[in-house]
C-alpha cells in the first residue's frame, strides 16, 4: 500500500501575511479536514491553534515542513464557505486573511502559549466530575487566578496540554481571560404598590375621604384612582402609569412620601426575558405593505438584493417579519444587521414577540464565552439561534445554511470598519456573503446610500418603495428657523432661536419629550486667548483640546492627552483666557436655565463611554425619566420613542459645510433621520431646523422629503467629480514620526503610482488632522473608473506598495490601505 505524504497549508492567528505548511504526521492522515484546528509550533518554542486552510501533497520546495503537533476538532470549526468569504474580504479590502481571522473568529478559539487562562465563571467547583489533569490545572488556577498556557506547563509538569485545556473549555470548565469584560447591564425599572395598610377597604375609603377633603389633595385622588385601575396584582410600573397624561406626576410623587405608594426597584433582563412568544396578533399587513411584500417575494429568484426605501415608520420592520417567516418556513437562517448594537435592544423585542427563543444576538461585546457559545450554536443551525440579530462583526458567523441577510439603516456609516483592518463594509460583505449561500438580501432606510440606490436604480438591485407612514401617521412637519433673522431681531437666547424656545416649551407643557440634535461635528468648547488667540493643542497631535466640564480638563479627542484648565495665556502672559464655542454639554447647561424644572439628558460620546450608559439614557428616556435628550448623531439612528413631538436640529450648517463629497448626502440623512424621531403613531410630529441658510438646496430637500431631488442632484456632481457610484476609491495613508521624511516618501510614492495609474492618483494631500499620536499622515486617493477591472488594479497597487516598503530609504514608512473610505 502506498504511504501517503500530506502537508496542511494553516492560517496563524497573528498579522503574518501568507498561510504556512505543516506536515501531517502519519497517525493523522485519515482525520485531517481543512478547517480544523491544529497545534503548530511557530517561532521559538511558541504554539500556536492554526487552522488548517488546505490538505495537501506537495511537499514544499525551498524548507523542510515541521510536523504540526495535534488536531483540536473533531469537525471543522471553519467551513469552505466562511473560508472563501473571509478571503474575499481580504482581497478586495487588501488585508492578510490572518487579519480577518482575527476579527472573525472569536478569541476563545484562538488558543496559544501566551493565551491567558482562567476558571469558568460557570464553573461549579465539582471537582469530583474532573480527571486527574484536569484537577492539577484547576487547582493551580484556583491559586493563581490566571496563568498563561505556557505558565500552566511550567507549574503542572503537564506537557501538549491543548487538546486537554480545549475539551475543558468546551465543558466550561476554564475559559480565556480578555480586558473587557462588558456585560449588559440589566435594565431596572421602578414598580409601584400599594401600602399593605391600604390593602384593607376601609383604610382605603378612609384615605380617600381625607384627601377628597381639600383641593390640594384632589390630584393626589386621581393618582391614586388611576394606580388602582393600571396596577395588576397590586402592583404596576411606574413608566406604565406616567404614559397616561392625566395622572400628575407630582401628585404620584407626594403619595410615595407619604408612603401610600411603595416604589420598588426592579431589576428586568432586557434580553431574556421576553424571551415567550406572547401569540401576539398575527400581522396584517397594509396595501402597501403587502405590494411591497409581494413585489419581493414574487422577484426573489431573478432579483436576490432588494432595496426597501420605506419612510421612517412606513412599517420595514413588519415587511421583514413577514420574509423572516418565509425563510424560516424553509429552514434557513437569518441574519439581521443592525449598525449600532444599542439600537437591538428595541428591535429584539419585536422580533422576540413573533419568534420567541428562535432570535440570538452576536456582537463583539458579548464576552468570550458567549461568543463561542453562539459560534457553535448557529454553526449547528440550532433553533434558538434561527434569527441572528448583530452588528458588523455577525456577517462572520459560521451559518449551516442562510437563506437571508436584513441590512437594516444600511446607509449607516457604523457598518465600515475603520480601524484596524479589515477595514470592510459590513453591508458590502453581507452581499457577498448573501451570494455564497444563494440566499437573499434585504437593504433598508429610509435614506438610502447613493451608492445603493443608484444600483436599484440600475437595475442591479430590485427597488421597492414604501412613501406613506403607517395608519395615516403624517411625516413630521419641517419649519426652518432663520438664525440670520433671528439674530437680526435679536431673537436669540444664546444658541437657541425664540422660534426653538417656544415650541420645546410647548411640548413640555404637554408632558410630551423633546430630542435636540447637535452634530459631532464643529461645536465643542475650546479655550482661546482673547489678546494673542492662542488655543491650547495637543502635544501629541494637531488638534485644539477640547474642555470637559465634568472633570475640568483639557482633553484631546484623538489621543486623550488632557492638561488642567489655565487661567494666564502661555504665550503671551495675560489673563485673558476665555471660552469659544459650545458642546452638547454647554446645551444641556443653557437648557436647565430656561427650563428649570425639565429633566434633561444628554448622549455624546463622554456620556456613553460604554454601552451600558448608552442602554440606560435610552431606557430612562423610552420610560419617560428624561424630558429633553440632547445628543450627537447617536440620536439619529433608528430609535423608536412614543412620546417625542419635537426635534430640534440645532445647527444645520456645520453638517452642510463639512469638506467631504458625502457632506450633502450625510447632512440629508441625518437631519431626515433625526426628523423621523418625531411624532409617531397618533400625533403629527414638529422639527426646527436652525440654520443661517435657510434656503440651501439641501436643506430644501430636507424640508420636502424630497430624496429624489438631493440623489439626482448628488448624482450630477459625483460624475463630474469623480466620485462614487461612478468611480472607486482606495485611499492609501502614509505615516511616520518625522514630517520631513515622510513628506519625502509620500511624494516619491505618489510619483510612482502615477507611473501606472496617471492621473487617477490625487495627492498626497495632509489630512484635517495631519498629526495624531505624534505620527503626521500623508494621503493619497486612487480614483478609478468602475469599468477598470478592480482586482488588476488591486494587484498592482500591491506590487507597487511592496516595492516601496522594501526601498531602503522609506522601510520606515507605516502605512494603511482603505479601500471605499467612507
Ligand atoms: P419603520 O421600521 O419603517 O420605521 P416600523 O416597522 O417601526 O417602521 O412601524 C412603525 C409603527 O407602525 C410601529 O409601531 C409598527 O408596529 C406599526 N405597524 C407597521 N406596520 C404595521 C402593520 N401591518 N400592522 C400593525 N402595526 C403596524
Ligand atoms: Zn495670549
Ligand atoms: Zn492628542
Amino acid at each position: 500500500m502506498e504511504r501517503r505524504t500530506l502537508f496542511v497549508d494553516v492560517l496563524l492567528p497573528l498579522n503574518v501575511p501568507n498561510y504556512y505548511t505543516y506536515r501531517v504526521p502519519a497517525g493523522y492522515n485519515d482525520v485531517i479536514l481543512s478547517g480544523q484546528r491544529v497545534v503548530v509550533q511557530f517561532g521559538q518554542k511558541k504554539l500556536y491553534s492554526a487552522l488548517v486552510r488546505r490538505v495537501h501533497e506537495n511537499t514544499p520546495k525551498d524548507y523542510i515542513a515541521k510536523y504540526f503537533l495535534s488536531i483540536l476538532d473533531e469537525t471543522p470549526l471553519i467551513s469552505e464557505t466562511q473560508f472563501l468569504f473571509w478571503e474575499w474580504i481580504a482581497r478586495y479590502y487588501m488585508c492578510p486573511v490572518g487579519s480577518v481571522m482575527a476579527v472573525a473568529l472569536p478569541s476563545g478559539f484562538r488558543l496559544a502559549s501566551e493565551s491567558m487562562i482562567v476558571v469558568h465563571p460557570d464553573f461549579d467547583g465539582e471537582y469530583s466530575a474532573l480527571n486527574e489533569n484536569e484537577k492539577i490545572i484547576v487547582e493551580a488556577l484556583v491559586r493563581q487566578h490566571v496563568l498563561s498556557v505556557n505558565e500552566i506547563e511550567k507549574i503542572t509538569g503537564l506537557q501538549k496540554t491543548f487538546p486537554l485545556l480545549k475539551s475543558m473549555m468546551d465543558k466550561n470548565i476554564i475559559s480565556m481571560e480578555e480586558e473587557l469584560q462588558l456585560r449588559y447591564r440589566p435594565k431596572e425599572e421602578t414598580y409601584l404598590s400599594l401600602h399593605h395598610h391600604y390593602k384593607e377597604g376601609k383604610n382605603l375609603e378612609e384615605l380617600f375621604l381625607e384627601l377628597e377633603k381639600k383641593t390640594t389633595t384632589r390630584k393626589q385622588v386621581d393618582a391614586l384612582l388611576f394606580f388602582l385601575k393600571y396596577a395588576t396584582e397590586g402592583e404596576v410600573k411606574k413608566s406604565i402609569l406616567l404614559e397616561d397624561k392625566s395622572i400628575s406626576l407630582s401628585a404620584l410623587n407626594t403619595l410615595v412620601k407619604k408612603e401610600v405608594l411603595l416604589t420598588v426597584k426592579k431589576i428586568e433582563s432586557r434580553l431574556r426575558d421576553v424571551a415567550a412568544p406572547s401569540s401576539p396578533d398575527a400581522i396584517i399587513l397594509n396595501p402597501e405593505q403587502t405590494q411591497a411584500f409581494e413585489t419581493i417575494i414574487s422577484n426573489w429568484n431573478e432579483k436576490k438584493i432588494t432595496l426597501l426605501h420605506g419612510v421612517t415608520s412606513s412599517g420595514k420592520t413588519e415587511i421583514f417579519i413577514k420574509l423572516i417567516e418565509e425563510t424560516l418556513k424553509q429552514n434557513k437562517q437569518v441574519l439581521y444587521l443592525m449598525p449600532e448594537i444599542a439600537l437591538t435592544a428595541q428591535i429584539i423585542n419585536r422580533l422576540r414577540k413573533y419568534f420567541g427563543e428562535k432570535v440570538g444576538i452576536y456582537h463583539s461585546r458579548f464576552n468570550i464565552n458567549e461568543r463561542s457559545e453562539t459560534w457553535t450554536k448557529v454553526q449547528k443551525g440550532e433553533e434558538n439561534y434561527k434569527i441572528i440579530l448583530g452588528a458588523r462583526s455577525a456577517v462572520f458567523l459560521p451559518f449551516a445554511d442562510l437563506g437571508l441577510i436584513i441590512v437594516d439603516e444600511e446607509h449607516d456609516t457604523s457598518y465600515k470598519q475603520l480601524d484596524p483592518a479589515p477595514r470592510y463594509h459590513a453591508r458590502d460583505a453581507a452581499m457577498y456573503l448573501a451570494a455564497l449561500y444563494g440566499a437573499k438580501t434585504i437593504l433598508a432606510s429610509a435614506t438610502p446610500s447613493v451608492e445603493s440606490y443608484y444600483n436599484a436604480q440600475n437595475g442591479k438591485y430590485q427597488l421597492v418603495e414604501l412613501k406613506k407612514r403607517f395608519g395615516g401617521v403624517l411625516l413630521p412637519e419641517i419649519f426652518v428657523s432663520d438664525l440670520k433673522e433671528a439674530t437680526k431681531k435679536k431673537e436669540m437666547k444664546s444658541h437657541f432661536s425664540a422660534f426653538l424656545l417656544e415650541h420645546i416649551k410647548e411640548a413640555l407643557d404637554d408632558k410630551e419629550q423633546v430630542i435636540l440634535f447637535q452634530n459631532r461635528r464643529g461645536f465643542s468648547l475650546r479655550l482661546e486667548c482673547d489678546t494673542c488667540h492662542w488655543i491650547p493643542g495637543c502635544k501629541h497631535c494637531d488638534v485644539s483640546l477640547v474642555y470637559h466640564k465634568g472633570i475640568n480638563m483639557l482633553r484631546c479627542h484623538y489621543c486623550g492627552y488632557s492638561i488642567p484648565v489655565m487661567d494666564t495665556c502661555p504665550a503671551c502672559g495675560t489673563r485673558s483666557i476665555k471660552m469659544k464655542g459650545f458642546g452638547t454639554e454647554k446645551i444641556e447647561e443653557e437648557l436647565a436655565i430656561f427650563f428649570p424644572n425639565a429633566r434633561i439628558a444628554r448622549m455624546d460620546l463622554d456620556t456613553t463611554r460604554s454601552k451600558t450608559s448608552y442602554m440606560q439614557i435610552i431606557s430612562d428616556f423610552e420610560d419617560r425619566r428624561i424630558d429633553i435628550l440632547v445628543g450627537t448623531q447617536m440620536i439619529t439612528k433608528g430609535l423608536d420613542f412614543d412620546n417625542v413631538s419635537i426635534v430640534g436640529i440645532l445647527n444645520a450648517d456645520n453638517m452642510l459645510f463639512f469638506p467631504d463629497f458625502r457632506a450633502f448626502e450625510r447632512s440629508f440623512q441625518q437631519m431626515s433621520q433625526v426628523s423621523g424621531r418625531a411624532g409617531r403613531k397618533n400625533k403629527r410630529g414638529k422639527v426646527v431646523i436652525q440654520t443661517y441658510n435657510p434656503y440651501h438646496q439641501a436643506i430644501r430637500d430636507v424640508i420636502e422629503y424630497n430624496f429624489s431631488g438631493m440623489f439626482n442632484s448628488q448624482l450630477i456632481e459625483r460624475r463630474v467629480f469623480k466620485y462614487p457610484p461612478f468611480y472607486r476609491l482606495i485611499k492609501i495613508s502614509l505615516r511616520h514620526k518625522d514630517d520631513e521624511y515622510l513628506n519625502k516618501a509620500a511624494l516619491y510614492f505618489a510619483s510612482e503610482l502615477k507611473t501606472t495609474f496617471g492621473k487617477r492618483v490625487l495627492g498626497p494631500e495632509s489630512p484635517p488632522v495631519a498629526r495624531v499620536r505624534n505620527l503626521f499622515q500623508k494621503d493619497i486617493l486612487l480614483k478609478m473608473e468602475k469599468e477598470l477591472s478592480p482586482s488588476a488594479a488591486k494587484n498592482k497597487l500591491t506590487q507597487i506598495l511592496e516595492a516601496f516598503i522594501r526601498h531602503s530609504d522609506y522601510c520606515q514608512i507605516r502605512y494603511v490601505i482603505d479601500v471605499d473610505p467612507q
